[in-house]
């Protein structure tokens, strides 16, 4: 078995890379295993100072591990460079408070001494999706090592390159050996995996046919899993909006990456009072994208990264088109290369409203009125991100209130940041990433009471 990475712009093959056998992945396992031990045992501040060494050799190679990802999954070379640095942002947040994070909580209580230690696991199973490749799996990594435990990872079968970069990263930093490395393993074997008593817990972030394979396999060994999936996020404008900024977000989140981002706002739901000229603007924003080669510095928009999700996006516009939507800006296809989509008069019912579409499709759905507008908002499977535009402060916190996600952005473009948590609601999923509290995930929340 070998896993193929295919440039998704061109169709050319780039590499393979074997698949480890049994053999092999037994001694992976191994190595985590051992190395666990020694690495919990170093300070925080040892464990720190491997990381300023990661944080600086990301920022030294972005442009090789940028056009390693853009070669691999298509999005523009100026996406793939912004996120090696965004990793390397994260790990500076990282290093500056997990001092706070991880730091004993004392509670006073009618013992001599009462508190909180918070201590590693061991070695955590990260199941990572290539929409972003590096990102994803530092989000996961950087935390969870810093605090003591070891990683294993397993990455889409269509970005083993990056996978294979990532491990060399840590490698290249002299991290002791099994602290992270990559399995190219099949999604198949990931039961194996979990299944080993030597993996204490997983991670995966992707789709709710994965997340609910890999969350009963978790739950039949009592392990921890947490769960980063899907989303159907609703961009709400009201009418008295910031129409012209609104209009620029919504297409820059529904669209940056080639429309495959987890969090991106899928459902445009806009009051109808301002719906003739909020959608005029959109389209506007929409008309000036430049699809084309990722690698090229004028390219706004790259291709999406397999055949199979252009042809999904291609059905999902169909259907919706069938069920009763209008074509603003249709998206002719060339292979991976698709033009971006919108779809004005979507409704409930309609496959662009009720799945998650993962591409660059835009849909504008119109409200009656605020409380229609989060009805609406609120009538899907998922719940994960969630943006709100209005000029009225107040009512946006009202409103923030009652949106069924795990976060809602006012006024401003919805996006993973280390400083505050990341997760979902409903199918999209349980646990957060990022901040104190994705710090936690993985640890022993370990009480000590001593009279
Ligand atoms: P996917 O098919 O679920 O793949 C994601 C990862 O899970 C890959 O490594 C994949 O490996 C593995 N996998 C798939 N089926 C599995 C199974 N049954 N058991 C174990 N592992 C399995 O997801 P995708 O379609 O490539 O990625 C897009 C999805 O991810 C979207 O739904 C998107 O919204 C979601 N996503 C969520 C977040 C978030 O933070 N909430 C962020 C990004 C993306 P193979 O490649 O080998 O199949």
């Amino acid at each position: 078995m070998n896993f193929t990475s295919v440039n998704p712009y061109t169709q050319q093959k780039i590499n393979s890379y074997p698949a480890l056998g049994a053999q092999a992945l037994d001694r992976k396992i191994r190595q985590a295993d051992r190395a666990f031990a020694d690495w919990s045992a170093l300070s925080l501040e040892n464990r720190s100072g491997f990381f300023r060494k990661v944080a600086a050799y990301l920022r030294s190679e972005k442009q090789r591990y940028g056009e390693l990802m853009t070669a691999e999954m298509g999005k523009t070379l100026k996406e793939s460079i912004a996120e090696v640095e965004k990793c390397a942002v994260g790990v500076d947040y990282y290093i500056e408070h997990a001092p706070t994070f991880l730091a004993d909580l004392m509670i006073p209580t009618e013992a001599k001494t009462s508190f909180v230690a918070y201590q590693p696991l061991g070695a955590v199973l990260a199941i990572m999706p290539w929409n972003f490749p590096f990102w994803q799996v530092f989000r996961f990594a950087v935390p969870s090592l810093l605090a003591g435990n070891v990683g294993l990872l397993k990455h889409a079968a269509n970005v083993s390159g990056c996978s294979l970069a990532i491990e060399e990263i840590f490698r290249a930093c002299d991290f002791p050996t099994g602290v992270f490395q990559s399995l190219l393993i099949e999604s198949k074997t990931v039961e194996t995996v979990l299944k080993d008593a030597r993996v204490k817990a997983v991670t995966l972030t992707g789709s709710e046919k994965a997340g609910a394979s890999v969350a009963s396999i978790a739950g039949s060994q009592i392990k921890k899993s947490v769960l980063e999936l899907g989303g159907s996020d609703a961009l709400i404008v009201l009418a008295d909006a910031d129409l012209e900024k609104a209009a620029k977000v919504a297409v820059q989140s529904r669209m940056q990456n080639a429309g495959q981002s987890c969090i991106a706002a899928k459902r445009f739901i806009v009051e109808k009072a301002v719906k003739t000229e909020f959608t005029d603007r959109v389209l506007q924003h929409i008309q000036a994208i430049k699809q084309g080669n990722p690698m090229d510095d004028t390219t706004t928009m790259g291709p999406v990264a397999r055949m199979d999700l252009a042809e999904a996006i291609e059905r999902q516009c169909a259907e919706t088109v069938r069920q009763g939507a209008r074509v603003l800006h249709s998206g002719n296809r060339d292979g991976c290369n698709i033009q971006p989509i919108l779809l004005d008069k979507v409704k409930p019912g309609m496959s662009g409203f009720d799945e998650e579409t993962f591409g660059p499709l835009a849909v504008i759905v119109e409200a009656k009125d605020e409380q229609d507008a989060v009805k609406l908002a609120n009538q899907s499977n998922y719940g994960l991100g969630s943006a709100l535009w209005t000029k009225d402060l107040d009512r946006a916190e009202r409103l923030a209130r009652q949106i069924q996600a795990g976060s809602v952005f006012v006024n401003s473009l919805m996006r993973s940041d280390p400083r505050v948590p990341f997760g979902g609601v409903k199918l999209s999923g349980f646990g957060r990433e990022l901040a104190e509290v994705g710090m936690k995930e993985f640890l022993n929340i370990k009480t000590v009471w001593m009279e």
